[in-house]
């Protein structure tokens, strides 16, 4: 017999493509903080997430009417139809976070717009919900999400250790603040702040404040602009680097991504002033047209139209530090 799946299952199969650990469900939070024009977004955690994620940004809020809607599953005001996919702007667009994570989890959201004069508190657990009131808020939203897959034991049984959740959700706040140095970001795990930025804009503090001193007093600005494409952010000259990729942080279109062509490019950029099996520090920041970012649900990965074109523009960005006039202190290998 063929079965159509009642809209629980199917929400329940879709929120394993979403939400895999407790850093899924943080990072599409903070992408839906983001999209909504938030200048300060605070990330509280405990237990590595595993026993209470609480998100709160001071962005546009969700009007009243809107609140039930935003969780259902394909539901978004980021797009309206396939032909906005080529011209993303937004983070998300898929409209599955929301019913997603509340499909494996207890989920409180307060929301409140700057038009309207109350605000709304949403509590569902397991896709259900269970309360649903006006009450008084700031504006901005701000979403609690207990006991991740409290009724999905089979998955809640694939978390690891509450340091190990932890450490993921830290490395993501670090590589959203390093992309959005316009956004205060503070993010608290047990009760102790770990990060907080300041939404100056300034990418050179954040990455002192990430990677500590030696990086930072090896950073040279990339600013290149051609027809078509943006590069911007800095790079580390040849004196640091690492026996493997940890330090390229790729951003596209305000996505961090893990990116071959562009990897490549960049090391090829440095030449010989890398040693075999040595990698560079970066945080640069791509903005270009072309970009297909719905190649996989959690988006780090994305497919350009035109791969030379990103490949030649790249490499071109990084030789420039090393031409420019004025010449940063080579440091001979092997020195
Ligand atoms: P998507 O981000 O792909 O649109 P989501 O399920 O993540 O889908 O969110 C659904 C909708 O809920 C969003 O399109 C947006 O309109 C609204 N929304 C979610 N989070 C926020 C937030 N923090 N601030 C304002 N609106 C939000
Ligand atoms: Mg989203």
């Amino acid at each position: 017999m063929i079965n159509i799946l009642d809209k629980n299952t199917v929400d329940k199969i879709a929120a394993g493509e979403v939400v895999e650990r407790p850093a899924s469900i943080v990072k599409e939070i903070l992408e839906n903080s983001i999209d909504a024009g938030s200048s300060l977004i605070t990330v509280e955690i405990k237990n590595g997430g595993t026993d209470l994620i609480r998100i709160t940004d001071n962005g546009c809020g969700i009007a009243a009417s809107e609140v039930k809607k935003a969780f259902l599953r394909h539901a978004t005001s980021k797009i309206i139809s396939d032909k906005d996919l080529i011209s993303i702007k937004s983070l998300g667009f898929r409209g599955e976070a929301l019913s997603s994570i509340a499909a494996v989890s207890r989920c409180e959201m307060i929301t409140k717009t700057k038009d309207e004069l109350t605000g709304v508190r949403y509590c569902i657990e397991g896709g259900t919900e269970v309360e649903y009131e006006e009450i008084g808020a700031p504006d901005g939203t701000s979403i609690i999400i207990r006991d991740i897959f409290y009724n999905t034991p089979a998955r809640r049984k694939f978390l690891k250790s509450a340091s190990t959740e932890g450490a993921h959700i830290s490395e993501l706040v670090e590589k959203l603040a390093m992309s959005n140095t316009n956004i205060a970001f503070k993010f608290i795990s047990n009760g102790q702040i770990k990060l907080q930025t300041n939404g100056s804009g300034n990418l050179k503090d954040i990455v002192y404040q990430l990677y500590g001193k030696e990086i930072s007093k090896a950073l040279c600005n990339v600013d290149y602009k051609k027809d078509g494409i943006k590069i911007s952010g800095v790079v580390a000259r040849p004196e640091v680097t690492r026996s493997s990729r940890n330090l390229e942080n790729i951003f596209v279109n305000g996505r961090y991504v893990k990116d071959n062509i562009i990897s490549k490019a960049i090391e090829d950029g440095f030449g010989d002033r890398l040693m075999q099996h040595q990698y560079p520090f970066c945080a640069l920041k791509f903005e270009l047209d072309g970009v297909d970012v719905n190649v996989h649900p959690r988006k780090m990965e994305v497919r350009f139209s035109d791969r030379n074109f990103v490949y030649d523009n790249t490499k071109e960005a990084v030789e420039e530090i090393f031409t420019a006039q004025s010449a940063i202190r080579e440091v001979p290998i092997g020195k």
